[in-house]
């Protein structure tokens, strides 16, 4: 048999099998009822990078320049220096904030906490975790093998593997947990002057984000600052106008740092994604094709059937199995 018959052969064989096998589909997973995270309100941004700095120092990381002068930390993505940046949008004249043409606008890019976690689904061995109650998708150094399966799962781009260090790591926003047990939250969003950055339950988020898009534009209203359900910190403002999309609604599954914009999301860098996880797609896949091994045992078989096959018709032929190989190798 030669090489492509023997692959023919082999994948019916495990096609075969992995059809009898009934799909074991599950679907995204769901948001836990306590979970907590982001609402960045891009109309809100004025661009003063004050949450990159506090995520700096609140995280101990060092200052990344981009500028010949090296004066100040420039960081121009996220990185493993840098769990979170401000970018902008801009076009022609600048003139109008938050508006397509001759306009600008700022967009966050840190990590999203998916609900159903690309990075959680493919790390073989469990160093990135999603907690069951604050939906927190946290890094476990310690575990890590280095696999950087994460690195590429993530359909945002997110995770960012050290290469510089004799001690590489991953490196990604942990939303700040190891402030919580102080009673502290997220750096980003305590330090915000205006709420653009907002941390709280998920449930207060969405109430949130529902009740600034039901305001019509330029009606007076008030905005929250630091953390939802904490002491006011709140100043008088008017009502934005928004596109309409919530980004992080229902993008891979849904994610638990969600958005609002003035501007289509696509212009901001976020990928346009589908409805269903990643996750859930890779994970139905694998236990329709290894559930109960059906498929592996049937890909064995088929190959223990075209050894034997060969054997026979060398042995048919006069020939000794053991020094045929159809080429020149090792003659
Ligand atoms: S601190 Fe707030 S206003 Fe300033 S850049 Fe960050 S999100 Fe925007
Ligand atoms: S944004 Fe990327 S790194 Fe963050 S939880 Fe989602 S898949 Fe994981
Ligand atoms: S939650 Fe903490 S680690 Fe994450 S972007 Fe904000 S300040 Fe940085």
């Amino acid at each position: 048999m030669d090489r492509r018959g023997f692959f023919k052969a082999a994948g019916a064989a495990a096609a075969g099998a992995a059809a009898a096998c009934p799909a074991q589909a599950r679907g995204n997973k769901q948001l836990s009822p306590d979970a907590v995270g982001l609402l960045f309100d891009s109309t809100l941004c004025v661009g003063c990078k004050a949450c990159v700095a506090a995520c700096k120092q609140a995280n101990g990381m060092p200052s990344e320049v981009s500028t010949e002068d090296a004066l100040w930390d420039t960081p121009l993505d996220i990185s493993g220096k840098t769990l979170n940046v401000i970018k902008v949008y801009k076009h022609g004249t600048m003139a109008v904030k938050d508006r397509v043409e001759d306009g600008f606008a700022f967009s966050k890019k840190s990590c999203l906490h998916c609900v159903d976690a690309s990075c959680v689904s493919v790390c073989p061995v469990s160093a990135m975790k999603k907690d069951p109650v604050t939906g927190l998708v946290s890094y476990n150094v310690d575990a890590c093998i280095g696999c950087r399966y994460c690195v590429a799962s993530c359909p945002f781009g997110v995770p960012r593997f050290t290469y510089d260090s004799p001690t590489p790591k991953i490196s990604k926003c942990q939303l700040c947990q190891h402030r919580w047990p102080e009673g502290k939250y997220a750096a980003c969003a305590e330090v915000c002057p205006t709420g653009a950055t907002l941390f709280g339950k998920v449930s207060d988020i969405k109430a949130e984000i529902a009740r600034r898009k039901a305001l019509a534009p330029g009606t007076p209203t008030s905005f929250p600052r630091g953390r939802l359900g904490g002491p006011d910190q709140s100043y008088p403002g008017v009502a934005s106008k928004y596109v309409d999309h919530v980004y992080g609604e229902k993008e891979v599954g849904g994610t638990q740092m969600m958005m609002l914009a003035g501007v289509p999301f696509e212009l901001l860098g976020y990928p346009t994604l589908p409805e269903t996880s990643f996750a859930s797609r890779s994970e139905t896949l694998q236990h329709t094709l290894y559930g109960g091994l059906v498929a592996p045992i049937a890909f064995l078989g088929a190959l223990t059937w075209v050894a034997r096959r060969n054997v026979k018709a060398e042995e048919a032929a006069g020939l000794d199995p053991g020094t045929t190989d159809g080429g020149s190798h090792g003659r």
